[in-house]
C-alpha cells in the first residue's frame, strides 16, 4: 500500500538531493492526506537547524493542534527533531529507515510516541550512498 505523506518525504529527500543538499525528507499529515513537506536544508540555506522534520514543520505553518497529525520522515529523527516533535505533542512517527542513523526512539518512545519504522531501501540506500559520498557533510550535520 502507498502512503501519499510517506512517498512526499521521499520525494522530498530526492529533490534535496538534486540540489546537493542533504537527501533527509519529511511530511506532516492529517487523516491521510500530506499537510505540508520539506527537506534539510543545511546547504540550500546555510540552516543547520532546517533539518527534514523541521522544514516540513515550518512549511505546515500554524497548527491549532497536532494531536491529529502523523510526521512522516525518511530518517530516524535527531535530538532537535525528537524535542520538537514532543514539544507539539505530535502522537505519531512514521521512519523511513534507522540503520544509517539510530535517532531518539527511546525518547520518543518513553514519552508515548508511537513510532513505525518502515526500513525502505529506498531510504537505506539514498543515506547510504550520501554517508559514504559526503561524510564530511554528513558529521556537520549530526555535529559528529
Ligand atoms: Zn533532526
Amino acid at each position: 500500500m502507498i502512503d501519499p505523506a510517506f512517498e512526499a518525504a521521499v520525494a522530498a529527500a530526492r529533490k534535496s538531493l538534486r540540489e546537493g543538499g542533504i537527501p533527509i525528507g519529511a511530511a506532516l499529515a492529517r487523516n491521510g492526506q500530506v499537510v505540508a513537506s520539506g527537506h534539510n536544508e543545511r546547504v540550500q540555506r546555510g540552516d543547520p537547524i532546517a533539518h527534514g522534520e523541521m522544514s516540513a514543520l515550518r512549511a505546515a505553518g500554524r497548527q491549532k493542534s497536532y494531536r491529529d497529525t502523523v510526521l512522516y520522515s525518511t530518517l530516524a529523527p535527531c535530538a532537535m527533531c525528537t524535542g520538537t516533535i514532543l514539544q507539539f505533542k505530535i502522537p505519531r512517527v512514521v521512519v523511513g529507515e534507522a540503520r544509517t542513523f539510530p535517532g531518539e526512539f527511546e525518547l520518543l518512545r518513553s514519552r508515548g510516541v508511537e513510532v513505525v519504522v518502515l526500513d525502505d531501501e529506498r531510504c537505506i540506500d539514498m543515506m547510504r550512498s550520501f554517508q559514504r559520498d559526503h561524510a564530511e557533510l554528513w558529521a556537520e550535520d549530526i555535529a559528529d
